[in-house]
């Protein structure tokens, strides 16, 4: 993937930052915590600070690019989401990659109904299944 022509094409600057960013997320089938980015992203570039990452996920989010989400821990995740459907993950909890899961839009729909008829105005819905990966699980 050509990153610096993706963000002419997006009408965006090619920054350092944002395209070693950019180049992390788009890599592997996984989410990252805004911690997990920064360590990574430091070992290139030491002057990183967590208002700068902020700023350029919410810029990548607005394109469409990543897509925010919630971990088991609560904790926010970003993913790569470019040309990609709302997914589900079963998360290796050794390696951190992530297998694709397709729940039934049917089954979502129903809890969805259900919880508005109680009342609940939903925000978002988080729904993980954890393991390990087949590599993982041979050591
Ligand atoms: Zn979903
Ligand atoms: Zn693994
Ligand atoms: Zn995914």
């Amino acid at each position: 993937m050509d990153i610096s022509a993706l963000l002419a094409t997006a009408k965006c600057r090619s920054t350092p930052v944002r395209v070693e960013l950019i180049r992390l997320l788009s890599s592997a089938h996984r989410r990252y915590t805004v911690t997990e980015l920064i360590g990574v992203l430091r070992a290139h570039k030491s002057t990183l600070h967590k208002t700068t990452l902020y700023r350029e996920l919410s810029l990548l989010s607005t394109l469409g690019w990543v897509e925010a989400g919630v971990n088991h821990d609560g904790e926010q995740v970003w993913e790569w989401s470019m040309g990609g459907e709302h997914h589900h993950h079963a998360v290796c909890t050794n390696c951190h990659t992530a297998l694709s899961v397709s729940v039934s839009e049917g089954f979502v729909a129903e809890v969805e109904k259900s919880l508005k008829k109680q009342g609940f105005v939903l925000r978002q819905h988080v729904l993980e299944f954890l393991g390990m990966c087949k590599k993982c699980a041979k050591i």
